[in-house]
């Protein structure tokens, strides 16, 4: 129950571009909350009432309120743009490598996994902190090179000036890996809509 309750459901805006990803839990309240619709396989868009008494009779994964079971929704449309929940990018080491493509930020070559590191642009011994805009990822020749330097001690340059990357830019790769067929509707608008920062 808790793990359904915490699969993912793709948030679709009243445009029906897909901007966000939430919870079962949250996207059950906000259909309850009437502040989004359920978005079925043939784009039928369907209030919680409907989609409740269409829960009893149609197959699939159930939650169960302590009055009714109720189908899990893939796939929501908000009713109101402005009420959107608030989405932050996670500072983690997989949405540092996301954010930089696997480049080196130093000499730009693009490199596996475990050819990168993350680098303080300011390093950690000179009071620099880990945050989005002091880290970098960087190939372990530059990273050598720059040890406890500033950039600018060293001639190095940064390609991108490092800053906290908007979460659309990192949502394509969690949506490939969901298994969800009736996400991939949306996807590929969703790929080439969303509003990159800059
Ligand atoms: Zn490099």
């Amino acid at each position: 129950m808790t793990q359904v309750l915490n699969r993912n459901v793709l948030v679709l805006n009243k445009h029906w571009m897909a901007i966000h990803v939430c919870s079962v839990k949250r996207a059950v309240t906000l259909l309850y909350q009437d502040l989004a619709r359920v978005v079925t396989d043939d784009y039928e868009v369907i209030d919680f009432n409907s989609w409740r008494d269409m829960s009893r009779f149609a197959d699939g994964d159930v939650i169960h309120t302590p009055s009714y079971p109720l189908l899990v929704p893939e796939v929501i449309l908000l009713r109101r743009c402005n009420k959107l929940p608030k989405h932050y990018v996670k500072f983690n080491r997989r949405n540092i490598y996301q954010r930089d493509n696997f480049t080196c930020q130093y000499c730009g070559s693009v490199l596996p996994r475990y050819e990168l590191t993350i680098d303080h642009v300011v390093p950690r011994s000179r009071g620099g902190r880990s945050t989005w805009a002091n880290v970098v990822l960087a190939c372990i020749q530059c990273n050598a090179i720059k040890g406890d330097q500033l950039p600018s001690e060293c001639s190095m340059h940064i390609i991108r000036k490092p800053r906290e990357p908007h979460w659309s830019m990192l949502m394509y790769r969690p949506l490939l890996e969901e298994e969800h067929t009736l996400w991939r509707k949306f996807i590929d608008v969703a790929y080439w809509n969303v509003t990159l920062e800059e």
